[in-house]
């Protein structure tokens, strides 16, 4: 038996009360025999949190909503990638140097596997944190973005920084997309009841993906799955993020082994 203190990772972000990464992360030390555990810290002080981080230390800290955009000016290098986002979901602890990284698009790229977005119109819905991973990933994929947001400069900002166009939701009929992508937590639990799209919208030669995993299957993925549309839900991707996180404190390639069915109960 293995009687070494565990290594500490952790999560952040205010509140926390739903997170699934502590459940998956502890599933993937049990699984690849690694001697860690993640805990969660609900804390609303970015400084408070990179205190603990340095202090403890935790050497990886996943980083979530509202703490991905100011954390990056407390860490001593950020990735390339997660500069041209704008937005950190990962810390690694390297010896007592704070690095960032953004996994989002990784889990996004592994969502939208074998889906053409080159020339193709991709409805963005949402300009947030998660919305600015979606909209890198795309823009290097060459498809033409439009961006619907509730707050219309939020969507002007959004397109200035990844190309296409701003759209508003009377526009949306006058124009057809290949690929729907809902970045808001529109639909999310407890509000199963919402939407953000209008169901007259989706076609069966769409692909609808929602970066929503609970419920696994929201009101819009419902929806666009009843028109015909092929779908992908928000787990896909949460997995994918989590995989990247382990693998890059880690150094090695951690594989899937069915952390789905772990998730869903
Ligand atoms: P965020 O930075 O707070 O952005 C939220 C976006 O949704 C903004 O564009 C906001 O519009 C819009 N919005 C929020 N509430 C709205 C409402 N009631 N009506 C209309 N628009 C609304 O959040 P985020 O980090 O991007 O996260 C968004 C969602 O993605 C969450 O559900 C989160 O769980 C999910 N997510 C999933 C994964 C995964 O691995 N599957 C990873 C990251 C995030 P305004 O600009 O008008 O405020």
């Amino acid at each position: 038996m293995n009687s070494a203190p565990k290594k500490q990772t952790a999560i952040i972000g205010f509140p926390l009360s739903h997170s699934l990464s502590p459940l998956l992360h502890n599933a993937m030390y049990e699984r690849e025999g690694v001697n860690a555990e993640m805990k969660a810290y609900a804390n609303e002080s970015i400084t408070d949190l990179i205190k603990l981080i340095r202090e403890t230390p935790i050497e990886l800290t996943a980083v979530t909503i509202p703490h991905k955009q100011t954390v990056i000016e407390f860490l001593d290098e950020v990735d390339p990638a997660a500069i041209a986002i704008g937005a950190v979901n990962t810390i690694i602890n390297r010896n007592g140097k704070l690095i960032g990284y953004n996994t989002d698009v990784v889990g996004i790229a592994k969502a939208l596997e074998g889906v053409v977005l080159k020339d193709k119109n991709v409805l963005i819905i949402g300009a947030g944190g998660a919305a600015q991973a979606v909209g890198y990933y795309v823009e290097q994929k060459e498809g033409r973005m439009f961006c619907l947001n509730r707050n219309a400069e939020h969507a002007k900002s959004f397109v200035q920084k990844f190309g296409g166009r701003a759209i508003s939701a009377e526009e949306l009929e006058n124009q057809e997309f290949d690929v729907i992508i809902n970045t808001t937590p529109i639909g999310m639990s407890p509000h199963e009841a919402e939407s953000p799209l209008t169901k007259n919208v989706f076609k069966p030669s769409q692909t609808v993906f929602d970066l929503i995993y609970n419920p696994l299957e929201t009101k819009f993925l419902h929806e666009a799955k009843a028109a015909g549309a092929k779908t992908i839900s928000g787990l896909t991707m949460f997995i994918a993020q989590g995989l990247g996180q382990e693998r890059l404190w880690l150094g090695r390639g951690i594989e899937d082994k069915g952390y789905k069915e772990l998730i869903i109960v």
